[in-house]
């Protein structure tokens, strides 16, 4: 390990050393670098890419176009399409009593980053913030997750061709590498994973007051009330839910519905999956599988507990161990202590509680952590506007999910237990960005006649500049 420790700690050297370099570089500069990532996604290595994805957890290449190659495009072609403004100075106003200066703020790059990304989307979160990062003018180690070694070779290649390492290097590894980078004082971690783990960065990014972004998980919970679409909500939220088999940090975690209208809700969400997925969903080539046996055996242990507190299994429940698949599951009547209703469940299981009244299902979610997202399906603007105003979350989708991620124009980040900072677009370039200030003086300021030594005339100027301005 000393050996790696060395090595790392050269690339971190090399890329510090080279860091004003890099900050320094051009709004084209900076696109030319941008293009030459979009054209190696999108043209040269598409088909490893897909690949890669395939042998990591079966992910149908549909899937791999939609959630992980588009993501990084848009990303990359609204960094392109806005940029030039984010890099400008920002002029702000001047107060009366500072006359004879003017003052504005740039965002200037924090340094030397580190990236650390988890393996559901691991193209899509790796790259993602990457091209944040870039657009920002910062160096970046990256460590993917290994838990996908096909895509994060792919990735390390992608990197090592594209840049030098004193400028952006990818090192492949398990918790030990991660442990080991940790150790160094970045300007910057950008952390993507489980708030477990998200606490050890925090831990090791206070010892060097790195600062952090924290795009964290949790339980993120869906309401449906009486009056919603239940044919439009089932076939939204059977997307939203299990597109990546319910690997997705703000795929719906657990459904809240109004009593007098879950029966009809879970036939519709039974015809559903049968138009995706055919009845036999095993057979279906839209469907990934589990990432590997620890996820798969830590669902199906899920299942057992389901089970064993005799829970009702409304769809679904099969599971092919030498696969690692797990049929699309709904399951309702399950007791609050049942680890379904407990942790967070990162599969293709989704459980249903029912309430009588929207306070019961609000009080229910403000008693746990406050989710990354959370959905709301229905026709009252009352009900809808009610539920928002009274909880807390990262973000909202109303009567769909998931899609609140695709828009650049909104932050994407979680609150407290699901993240701190935001990515995406501007504010993804912000949080690689420190604001840096400045005041400049063109002229003598009034301030100057306040200077000591304080006479009895200068603190009458003093009581009125209190007064005045
Ligand atoms: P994870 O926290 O186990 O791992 C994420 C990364 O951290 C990996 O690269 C891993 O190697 C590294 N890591 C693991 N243990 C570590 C340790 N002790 N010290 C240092 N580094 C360590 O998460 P995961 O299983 O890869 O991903 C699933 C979690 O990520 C879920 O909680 C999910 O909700 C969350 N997630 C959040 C977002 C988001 O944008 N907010 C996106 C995807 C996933």
């Amino acid at each position: 390990m000393k050996d790696t420790a060395n090595r790392f700690s050269d690339v971190f050297n090399k890329q510090k050393a080279n860091q004003f370099n890099i900050g320094n570089t051009t709004y084209k500069q900076r696109i030319k670098k941008l293009n030459a990532l979009k054209k190696a996604i999108e043209v040269t290595y598409k088909d490893k890419i897909r690949l890669a994805l395939h042998a990591d957890f079966k992910k149908p290449f549909a899937e791999t176009d939609l959630t992980e190659i588009y993501p990084v495009l848009g990303e990359i072609k609204f960094a392109k399409s806005n940029l030039k403004s984010w890099m400008k100075r920002q002029k702000v106003d001047t107060p009366m009593a500072l006359i004879g200066s003017s003052s504005w703020y740039v965002y200037e790059p924090k340094g030397v980053c580190l990236l650390i990304s988890p393996w559901n989307f691991p193209l899509n979160l790796t790259f993602g913030p990457l091209v944040s990062a870039i657009s920002a003018g910062n160096s970046v180690i990256i460590k993917p997750s290994e838990m996908t070694p096909h895509i994060s070779a792919v990735m390390a290649e992608i990197v090592a061709t594209l840049f030098n390492e004193n400028e952006i290097a990818l090192v492949e590894g398990e918790v030990d590498v991660s442990t080991e980078l940790l150790k160094l004082p970045f300007n910057h971690i950008f952390f993507t994973g489980s708030p477990q783990v998200g606490k050890i960065v925090m831990k090791s990014a206070s010892s060097h007051l790195s600062s952090v972004t924290l795009e964290l998980g949790g339980k993120s919970p869906t309401i449906i009330d009486e009056t919603a679409n239940l044919k439009t909500a089932a076939k939204r939220i059977a997307w939203g839910k299990f597109v990546n088999s319910g690997q997705t940090c703000i795929a719906p975690d657990y459904i809240l519905i109004q009593e007098s209208v879950k029966d009809n809700f879970v036939a519709e969400l039974r015809e559903q999956l049968k138009s995706f997925f055919t009845e036999d969903t095993s057979a279906s080539d839209s469907l990934c599988r589990i990432v590997n046996v620890k996820h798969f055996k830590r669902l199906e242990a899920h299942l057992e507990n389901a089970r064993s507190n005799n829970a009702t299994f409304e769809i679904g429940g099969q599971i092919a161990s030498e696969d690692n698949f797990i049929a699309p599951t709904i399951i309702s009547n399950l007791p609050e202590d049942a680890s379904l209703l407990q942790d967070e469940i990162f599969g293709p299981i989704l459980p249903i509680k029912t309430y009588t009244i929207l306070d019961e299902a609000i009080d229910y979610i403000n008693a746990k952590e406050k989710p990354l997202a959370l959905y709301i399906y229905s026709k009252s603007k009352k009900n809808i506007n009610h539920a928002i105003k009274n909880t807390r979350a990262g973000s909202t989708a109303i009567n769909n999910n998931v899609l609140q991620y695709s828009n650049h124009n909104l932050p994407f980040g979680g609150s407290n237990n699901s993240g701190i900072g935001k990515a995406h677009g501007v504010f993804g370039f912000q949080e690689f960005s420190n604001m840096r200030s400045v005041l400049k003086q063109h002229t003598k300021g009034s301030i100057e006649l306040l200077f000591p030594p304080y006479t009895s005339f200068k603190q009458k100027i003093i009581d009125v500049t209190l007064k005045w301005f």
